[in-house]
């Protein structure tokens, strides 16, 4: 993924920014908090890229589309710089990846900066300026960095909130440890802080963040995820809790058991399962079995009826065979998940399964994944006809792509639903009757308002 911010002008005070966002919610996160910081600085957020004078981008290396796309954008900038002198900076995964050596095929940029150290943002375009590039990677930062809170728009009701960073688990296809460091936990309190913030300000959703949030505080001598999710739920204003990403593996009893008495944690979880084979999982060093992952959906499913499960997986790993693909297949069917994120396996710089042996070649990786994918499409959709003559809750988020009559918002489970309904209900969390279940998304009628409303 690639973000972009770019601000116009040279003179901070009245600097102009522009942000465009490809890519996780960690990196969205990370891009929306140094916009905060900038825009704290008196500068002003733009949308056109081509009138940036300073040109930030948020990098991620996890897959190597990503990674390409960055390198084609810095092309296209290159040009930028020759022409109109923009500043250039690198912030995120790539740019600790590649640390000083970035600057052997983009020696063209004025600073980079390791996601641990975005909190330096400001300092970064100062020195740019005065053209004394800032490279700095340490890890030191991550508190700081952490600890920065993103500015929300005026009628937002939505809010991410990061409670942790980095990872100690080393899959061995991911990069995430060597770029994001070891695992990060922020202080409960001030966790607690923000939200209360939040739900005093108006925020109704808020979505906690972390590379595996299942392990918060492991390290730590503070309150443990499942407590921090208790508290969260009592406070004022705040009314849907989600949470991403969980590893499988760190899905502990005490946390199942908040989907059964939690009032306000959404019934979706994204819980990546990366495989159906135990070898293969094995390889991975994923640290769970197939079985195991399948026990835990249903314990969920047995706290939590239509909680909604979606989950990632890749396919292609070295060694998989089609036994192994088999197996992933047959995991599909048996959890009927309501969306995968798949991907064919490309390998990662750092990373142990980059010089594994047994590479599946791509043709033969990509047919599998479209298998997978025609597959995982006729399970969304039968689960989403299955919400046909059910009322869902909505919490509306703007106005419908498809439709300019129409109003859009996402349920409880995270489906996108579209339906009618007047702007006064924008932002607000409504009762819709599911009347058609499509591929992606469901359509509503007959809105009305859940809030009990002040006289
Ligand atoms: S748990 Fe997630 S972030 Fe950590 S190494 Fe594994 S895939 Fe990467």
């Amino acid at each position: 993924m690639v973000i972009v911010v770019l601000i116009a002008d040279c003179f901070m005070d009245d600097m102009k920014f522009c942000i465009e966002n490809f890519g996780c919610q960690m990196n969205e996160h990370d891009m929306d908090k140094m916009a905060s910081l900038l825009a704290g600085e008196g500068m002003q957020r733009v949308e056109d890229a081509k009138k940036a004078d300073i040109v930030i981008v948020n990098t991620c290396c996890i897959r190597e589309k990503a990674e390409q796309k960055f390198y084609s954008l810095m092309g296209r900038l290159r040009d930028a710089k020759e022409k109109k002198g923009t500043i250039i900076g690198v912030t995120g995964c790539i740019a600790q990846m590649e640390k000083e050596d970035i600057l052997q095929r983009l020696p063209f940029i004025d600073f980079s900066l390791g996601p641990s150290n975005i909190h330096k943002i400001k300092k970064a375009i100062d020195q740019a300026m005065r053209d004394e590039p800032l490279l700095d990677f340490s890890e030191n930062g991550c508190n700081e960095s952490l600890l920065i809170r993103p500015g929300y728009g005026q009628d937002s009701v939505k809010a991410y909130v990061t409670i942790m960073k980095g990872c100690n688990n080393f899959c061995t296809y991911c990069v995430v440890p060597y770029v994001r460091g070891r695992e990060s936990s922020r202080d409960s309190r001030d966790i607690l802080q923000e939200v209360a913030a939040l739900g005093g300000r108006g925020i109704k959703e808020v979505t906690l963040l972390g590379q595996n949030v299942n392990s918060y505080n492991n390290a730590r001598d503070d309150i443990s995820f499942p407590e921090l999710l208790e508290k969260i739920n009592a406070i004022d204003g705040i009314e849907r809790i989600r949470f991403v990403t969980s590893h499988p593996r760190d899905l502990s009893p005490e946390l199942i058991g908040c989907f059964g008495r939690l009032e306000k944690l959404c019934e979706h979880i994204h819980l990546p399962f990366q495989s159906g084979s135990d070898r293969i999982l094995k390889l991975m060093n994923r640290g769970y079995s197939a079985a195991e992952y399948i026990a835990k959906v249903e314990a969920l499913r047995d706290r939590r009826s239509g909680i909604a499960v979606t989950a990632d997986c890749i396919v292609g790993f070295p060694g998989e065979d089609e036994e192994d693909f088999g197996k992933t297949m047959d995991l599909i069917e048996r959890i009927q998940f309501d969306g995968i994120f798949s991907f064919a396996f490309s390998p990662r710089k750092l990373t142990a399964a980059s010089t594994m042996p047994g590479k599946v070649p791509p043709a033969k990786a990509f047919e599998r994944l479209h298998r997978l994918q025609k597959l995982q499409r006729e399970i969304t959709l039968s689960r989403n006809k299955a919400m046909e003559g059910r009322t869902a809750e909505v919490l509306t988020e703007g106005v419908s792509k498809n439709s300019n009559e129409e109003l859009t918002g996402r349920t409880r489970t995270n489906k996108i639903v579209n339906f009618r309904g007047p702007l006064a209900m924008m932002n607000r969390i409504v009762e819709v009757a599911i009347v058609k279940g499509y591929a992606n998304s469901l359509k509503g009628e007959g809105a009305k308002l859940k809030e009990v409303q002040a006289c």
